[in-house]
């Protein structure tokens, strides 16, 4: 426009590369009081937005290759479910397993938040449902499987195709307290559907987030789980073991059954088992790990459980 503006204007005058540098120097001039003036647009200099531009259009990028990082974790090889017993404290029998994710590298704690990020948490959550699912032909039929999940996951239709009609009664879904929820009757409706095909809710991770007694009452919560924070050292621990206490009367009170995570020696299974909780998960009962064929599940005696101290007067 600049260049073609002075012959229009001007018709008489032929020094054309005299009109040239006029509006050069003049966009120079511009831009160089722009510059070192500090010229400001929505509080930053130009030079800023450069700078700006170029770390967006970075983490653009970045973006871009976690999201196809979190797809290829969905393709064969990318992710696979191990397994963790869940075990009634007094008998040692294992009620079920708890279906936990893993990846060629990083663990779960690193992935999830990162497919939130890229808008992939429920697709990668459903992925490893499925897989999880699968363990249910290798465990016996009166076991069950726990699978993790966000409010999110729980409220998508997809979730009902996973679970089919047949799996519902052998199915746990783990909903932890950190989860927010948003919309309580939203979350309502989607469990009613659920519980309607013999599906359980868990609340995970309870005495640890701000979710606090809402999930548990509010959802109807069939199991909860105590957080390993409550649970590491319970034995030599006067305030855990009356917070311990107090869930159990609580759970006691409302119907919900209770498992303690976490639990690694026998004196906090036995301090557990004592206080009156049920069920118990963590290291001192098996690590998680592949499930093995279904023979080696067959006999009460039950896989790695290790014995617990006989409650006082039973031995
Ligand atoms: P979580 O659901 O609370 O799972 C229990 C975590 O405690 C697991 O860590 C398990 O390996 C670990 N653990 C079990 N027993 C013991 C013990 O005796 N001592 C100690 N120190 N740790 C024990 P993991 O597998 O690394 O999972 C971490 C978290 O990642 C899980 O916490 C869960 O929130 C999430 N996660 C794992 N798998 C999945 C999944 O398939 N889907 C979703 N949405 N989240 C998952
Ligand atoms: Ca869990
Ligand atoms: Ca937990």
């Amino acid at each position: 426009i600049m260049i073609g503006a002075p012959d229009m204007a001007f018709p008489r005058l032929n020094n054309i590369s005299f009109w040239l540098l006029v509006p050069a120097f003049l966009l120079l001039g511009a831009a160089s009081i722009a510059f070192w003036s500090g010229f400001r647009a929505e509080g930053r200099t130009t030079h800023e937005l450069a700078v700006r531009t170029d770390a967006e259009r970075e983490s653009v990028d970045r973006l871009e290759e976690c999201r196809r990082a979190v797809l290829a974790l969905m393709a064969p090889g990318g992710m696979h479910m191990v397994f963790q017993p869940i075990t009634a404290i007094d008998t040692g029998q294992v009620h079920g397993y708890e279906a936990l994710a893993r990846f060629p590298v990083h663990g779960p704690d690193f992935w999830f938040p990162e497919a939130g990020r890229v808008g992939l948490l429920k697709e990668l959550e459903l992925h490893a449902i499925s897989l999880g699912l699968a363990g249910l032909a290798r465990t016996r039929p009166d076991q069950y499987i726990s699978v993790n999940l966000s409010a999110q996951t729980l409220l998508d239709p997809a979730l009902l195709d996973l679970i089919g009609f047949d799996a519902g009664p052998r199915v746990i879904i783990e909903l932890t307290e950190h989860t927010p929820v948003e919309v309580y009757s939203e979350v309502v409706a989607a469990l009613t559907v659920l519980r309607f095909r013999g599906v359980r809710l868990a609340i995970d991770d309870f005495g640890t987030g701000y979710g606090s007694l809402n999930h548990v009452v509010l959802l109807s919560a069939d199991l909860v789980k105590i957080d390993r924070s409550l649970v590491s050292g319970i034995a030599d621990d006067p305030i855990l073991t009356s917070l311990v206490a107090a869930i159990v009367a609580f759970t006691r009170a409302m119907g919900i059954s209770l498992l303690a995570e976490g639990v690694e020696t026998s004196s906090e299974a036995t301090c557990l088992r004592d206080l009156g909780v049920g069920l118990a998960q963590g290291w001192l009962f098996g690590r998680p790990d592949a499930l093995h064929a279904t023979p080696r599940h067959a006999s009460s005696g039950e896989l790695s459980t290790r014995p617990v101290d006989p409650a006082p007067g039973t031995a």
